[in-house]
């Protein structure tokens, strides 16, 4: 499975699992479950949840998934901005422990950028990794510019998790490049375009009609995210609420692009040819 490399040694799988959106509906609880079990049994480490996720219900729902196998998790939650002061990290941290049932994050992420100095955020995170109740942290939604104040002030900043995937290639200009010279990890969230019109797109069906994967023929799904893991120093978490979903995803990972393959895709969804300010969701 291709991995990525944390600025401090640790390695995990490129591929994780996100859950936005995860653990509001009583009738699909019992499949999302299900969903993140099996995803995990079959090597997907990293979790990325966030406190603003369904008011905590997307953690909870987490925490219960991971319940007997926290050990086997890399589990990233996040915080924000409104509650990124000293005091106010350290709360939310202490909340997002509660609803995860755990004792620690192994990544605790800015969700963006607000208000707070960033020095102020960065004490807090610094102290909760010294407290052992955090074993790292990053940031999202930051843009190059960010990215240099954040270096600026600390080497200790982890990842920088990112709307990417064939729809937003912004970050192609210089983010991407930014981040993989500074060894920043960069997390692509929404690689599969919200499973919205993305994955309609006669390119990625006419891409997909070329590639065969243990699971069967290839969908688009798989092709957006074997695009998106292309690029070295880049992971994707995508949700999957459904097994038959996670099983897809697992499946892209045997997915090589070719160089024709990459070129359908480049004319269909061009890269940028000047500066984009940063896309978010
Ligand atoms: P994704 O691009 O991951 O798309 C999720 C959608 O794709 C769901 O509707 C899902 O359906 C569908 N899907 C999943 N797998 C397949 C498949 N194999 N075939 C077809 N459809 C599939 O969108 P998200 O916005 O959820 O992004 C992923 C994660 O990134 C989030 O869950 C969250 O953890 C994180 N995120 C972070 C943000 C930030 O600001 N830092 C912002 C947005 C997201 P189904 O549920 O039925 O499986």
């Amino acid at each position: 499975m291709k991995t990525v490399t944390l600025r401090n040694g640790v390695r995990v799988p490129a591929l994780g699992m996100g859950t936005w959106n995860i653990g509001d509906s009583a009738a699909r609880r019992s499949d999302e479950i299900e969903s993140l079990r099996q995803g995990l049994e079959a090597g997907l480490r990293v979790v990325d949840t966030a406190e603003m996720y369904g008011n905590g219900r997307s953690e909870e729902l987490v925490g219960e998934a991971i319940a007997d196998v926290r050990d086997d998790v890399y589990l990233v939650s996040k915080v924000v901005p409104s509650n990124a002061s000293y005091d106010g990290v350290h709360k939310a941290c202490r909340r997002s422990l509660k609803h995860l049932d755990t004792d620690w994050l192994d990544l605790y992420l800015l969700h963006w950028r607000g208000g707070t100095p960033l020095e102020e955020t960065i004490r807090a995170f610094e102290d909760l990794k010294d407290d052992g109740l955090i074993r790292g942290w990053g940031v999202s939604n930051f843009d190059v510019d960010d990215m240099e104040e954040i270096e600026s002030l600390s080497g200790n900043c982890l990842v920088n998790q990112v709307l990417y995937n064939l729809e937003h290639r912004g970050t192609e200009f210089d983010l991407l490049d930014h981040d993989l010279s500074t060894d920043m990890v960069t997390m692509a969230y929404s690689p599969l375009g919200q499973g919205g019109e993305l994955l309609e797109h006669p390119a990625l069906k006419d891409v997909a009609s070329r590639h065969e994967t243990s699971q069967g023929p290839a969908d688009p799904a798989q092709i957006a995210l074997a695009w998106v893991l292309r690029r070295p120093n880049v992971m994707a978490i995508p949700k999957a609420g459904s097994p038959k979903h996670v099983a897809g995803n697992l499946a892209s990972l045997e997915i090589s692009l070719t160089d024709a393959d990459l070129k359908t895709l480049d004319s269909a969804f061009p890269p940028p040819k000047r500066k984009v300010s940063l896309a978010m969701i």
